[in-house]
């Protein structure tokens, strides 16, 4: 009896031994592994960070720089020919992942080095200068802070506001409205604020250019200036376009020439292709203004381009009474003001040189330790205004 017990125990403690060193052997295989598991995470760091070398190095070699160019013309359904920026023409192909629909006329492209495919589309180059002017807002010039041009703003309104509002009217007479108009007239009579009052309760868009800017500050480039100009006002239609002292770029053209001239002369024919090139029922219109239309180029004038010429007169004595009390409205004023009396005074006065008297109205009162303007402000300020007026005459005659 008893010997059968102790066999029975004795295999219950090889049982036991075995269990015991299986779960040992578990044990050393789990802290094996997970040993390799550490080192194997090491190592993935180590591939990790070859990976990223690699790639930065390939994205190195594959970002060689590459040729801006324009496409010209589609040849077939495979080949292009592109104008690289520095000149030359190529015929090439397009990489297959581009549409070869999107690569119209005009597009920019960017071309690989060596192989001159056409790689990648481009956004059209805005050019800095040109989103300068668009940021330009019209700035809440309204109608009824032009004083004394009832029968210019109505003219301007209707070659402007109509056609963009009521193109069907052109259509069912079957005539093309005017693209644009010239404003022209002495400096300081608001043909500046004319254009910006239409842009402003239309809610356009409000491109300005100083057209002797555009030629001063790019030479050698002023036609492509106006080019981006005229396709950025399409882009952001409805858009006027207002170029002031147009005459810097239209004026008359001559046979021959400094380099200068040859450059003016080359931006006026690309403004002259590009009024020619917009539809006149599109919502892009021109407002010009000068102080020299006499000057003028008369290709620049001819019906189809700018088609309406609208004259600001220096005002009359109306007129100036209108836009003395424009601007002197906001003025905080004590007493009974006599605007006429004053207005006698301003004899062949512009608009600025009236909301100039305002001004220095203003600044006898500060002088005065006020904070009210009153008659005799205003009088002193005309006679002071009238004074300068007559000085800057002089240094005219004597320049
Ligand atoms: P330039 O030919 O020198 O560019 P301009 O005719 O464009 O001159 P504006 O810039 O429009 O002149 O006018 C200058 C300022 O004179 C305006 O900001 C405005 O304050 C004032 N002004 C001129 N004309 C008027 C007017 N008719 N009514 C009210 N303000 C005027």
């Amino acid at each position: 009896m008893d010997g059968q017990a102790s066999t029975s125990s004795g295999a219950m403690d090889e049982r036991r031994q075995n269990a015991l060193k299986a779960y040992r052997d578990k044990m050393r295989n789990h802290e094996n592994s997970s040993q390799t598991l550490k080192t194997l995470r090491f190592s993935l760091k180590d591939l990790q960070k070859d990976y990223e070398k690699t790639e930065d190095d390939i994205k190195a070699v594959q970002s060689v720089g590459q040729i801006i160019g324009e496409v010209m013309k589609q040849l077939d359904d495979e080949r292009f020919i592109v104008k690289a920026s520095s000149g030359p023409r190529y015929v090439v192909s397009y990489r297959p992942a581009l549409t070869a629909a999107k690569l119209k006329a005009g597009t920019r492209v960017s071309l690989d080095m060596t192989t001159l495919t056409i790689m990648r589309i481009l956004p059209r180059e805005v050019d800095p200068m040109v989103y300068k002017m668009s940021l330009e807002d019209p700035g809440g010039a309204t109608f009824a802070g032009i004083g004394g041009l009832g029968e210019q703003v109505r003219e301007l309104r209707e070659v402007i506001e109509l056609p963009l509002l009521n193109p069907e009217l052109f259509q069912r007479v079957g005539i093309k409205p005017p693209k644009g108009v010239l404003l022209y007239g002495p400096p300081g009579t608001g043909k500046t604020l004319l254009a910006r009052a239409v842009a402003a309760t239309m809610q356009t868009n409000f491109l300005k250019v100083v057209s002797s800017a555009i030629v001063d500050k790019y030479i050698g480039e002023s036609a492509r200036v106006v080019r981006e100009m005229f396709g950025y006002a399409r882009d952001h239609e409805p858009c006027v376009i207002f170029m002031d002292e147009i005459d810097a770029i239209g004026g008359r053209r001559f046979s021959e020439g400094t380099s200068a001239d040859r450059e003016i002369q080359r931006t006026l024919m690309e403004l002259l292709n590009q009024m020619d090139g917009f539809d006149s029922l599109g919502r892009t219109k021109l407002i010009m203004a000068t102080n020299r239309p006499d000057t003028l180029d008369p290709a620049l004038l001819r019906p189809g381009r700018l088609d309406r010429k609208i004259e600001v007169p220096l005002p009359n004595e109306q007129a100036r009474l209108e836009i003395l009390k424009i601007h002197s409205n906001p003025v905080n004023k004590h007493g009974d003001i006599d605007y006429e009396a004053i207005v006698k005074l301003t004899d062949a006065f512009n608009g600025a040189d009236l909301r100039n008297v305002v001004t220095e109205a203003g600044m006898f009162a500060i002088r005065d330790d006020r904070d009210f303007v009153q008659q005799e402000d205003l009088t002193k300020a005309a006679r002071k205004v009238a004074e300068a007026k007559k000085h800057e005459t002089k240094l005219e005659f004597t320049a």
